[in-house]
């Protein structure tokens, strides 16, 4: 059961060496994060990227499902450091690409919208404002991430 990692978009993201818009904002042994796509996202969203192919949560090895939650924990920190967040949505269905991803996606204080009204609602960055929002997220895990 290796999965479909010749074609599967997040395999090779993963050993291309391509670098996604905005660069890796965060990478380890397990884990990719990345600024989500220009055209559908808010500055500021993050996409959370499993290093294996696997499609469900509970595929997970003991390491993976563990670092999860701390992986989530930096990057709540740094979104609402980093941006203009009041609040860190996490969305994950997998349903297009059936490899492990999950969404983060900064909803400000001031947004008229919440929960998954918020959510529905069509997002999109200026490149400017989604690369600065991108190094900002990265700055703050930088100096918040021990080690
Ligand atoms: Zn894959």
């Amino acid at each position: 059961m290796s999965g479909n990692t010749v074609t599967c978009p997040y395999c090779l993201l993963n050993t291309s060496g391509d670098e996604p818009f905005g660069g890796w904002v965060y990478r380890d042994d397990l884990w990719l994060v990345h600024h989500g796509p220009i055209e559908s996202s808010r500055p500021g969203t993050m996409k959370i990227i499993s290093k294996r192919h696997y499609t469900d949560f509970a595929e997970m090895t003991p390491d993976e499902a563990a670092s999860l939650g701390s992986l989530l924990h930096m990057l709540d920190a740094a979104m609402r450091a980093g941006t203009d967040a009041e609040r860190v949505h996490l969305v994950s269905t997998r349903d297009r690409v059936q490899h492990f991803h999950a969404w983060l996606y900064p909803r400000p204080a001031s947004h008229s919208l919440r929960g998954t009204d918020f959510l529905n609602a069509p997002q999109h960055s200026e490149p400017a404002d989604a690369d600065r929002a991108a190094q900002a997220v990265r700055h703050h895990l930088t100096v918040t991430s021990p080690g």
